[in-house]
């Protein structure tokens, strides 16, 4: 069973001047193959900045503490290394790849991440498959990848890439965002199964707490200021929904 390993990462944002912008100020989490976590939080407390930066992105930088997977070094992986070792990242904002089919897109991403192409044609019917769970068009595997994509699009084509490629660990950054009820539901029901499945750990990066009424998390972090400030199971997303993030920004106070 896989793990994923956060300790005291403090990430700092590189500014166009050069200068470094201290964001996260030692994040401890623990995700292991068949939880679901939740962080939560309000904007700019540096939850995209924690994704970003267990995915490698280079405006990111690391200044202190480790990220493990199963006791390998996260951190020292090429962004690629990191797809291959079995981290799924689904961004906040997914990038266009022009003149890239999804079909093709998908098959890619599992060749390099399986290390051989999977069957003709069974691959077929799993693409198949994974599109009518979600509800979606056959025509849309030939469109290309988030070109004109709308929200709903963007994030079906997200869940379908997390059904696919079977990770061992998936970070979900703002998955709900922009979804309609309708788009919200079919998203959480895939999100579910492979939840179901028992061989990912799945952590939900969220500003609100209604896709957690969809999918139920096991533990609940509450994310303020670049740090976890408090820990619980799905009773303190509920608490969260009624009584928001006041409380803790009161003594938040700046990162030290
Ligand atoms: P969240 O996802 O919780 O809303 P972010 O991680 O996006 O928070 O941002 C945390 C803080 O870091 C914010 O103050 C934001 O302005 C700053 N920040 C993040 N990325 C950058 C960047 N590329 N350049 C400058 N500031 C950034
Ligand atoms: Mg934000
Ligand atoms: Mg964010």
């Amino acid at each position: 069973m896989s793990t994923l390993e956060i300790r005291d990462l403090q990430v700092s944002v590189k500014l166009p001047e050069g200068e470094l912008k201290p964001i996260l100020a030692g994040v401890n989490l623990t995700v292991r193959a068949g939880e679901t976590h939740a962080i939560m939080g309000p904007n700019g407390s540096g939850k995209s900045t924690l994704a970003y930066s267990i995915a490698g992105h280079p405006k990111y930088q690391v200044t202190a503490g480790t990220v493990t997977l199963d006791g390998a070094d996260v951190l020292s992986m090429t962004v690629d290394e990191r797809a291959r070792a079995g981290l799924f990242l689904a961004m906040q904002y997914p990038v266009e790849v022009p003149g890239v089919s999804v079909a093709n897109f998908l098959r890619t991403a599992k060749t390099a991440i399986d290390g051989e192409a999977p069957k003709l044609r069974t691959w077929a019917g799993e693409l198949r498959g994974a599109m009518e769970r979600l509800h979606m068009d056959p025509a849309f595997a030939q469109r290309n990848v988030n070109e004109g994509f709308s929200g709903g699009e963007k994030k079906r084509h997200e869940i379908m890439q997390l059904e696919l490629l079977n990770p061992r660990v998936a970070i979900l950054d703002e998955t709900d965002s922009g979804l309609d009820i309708d788009a919200l539901r079919v998203v959480s029901e895939g999100v579910n199964r492979v939840r179901a499945t028992g061989e990912t750990g799945l952590l939900l990066i969220t500003h609100y707490t209604r896709i957690l009424r969809y999918i139920q998390p096991d533990f609940v972090h509450v994310f303020v200021a670049g740090r976890i400030v408090e820990e619980g199971g799905p009773e303190l997303a509920e608490k969260l929904e009624a009584e928001g993030y006041e409380r803790y920004l009161a003594g938040a106070g700046p990162a030290t």
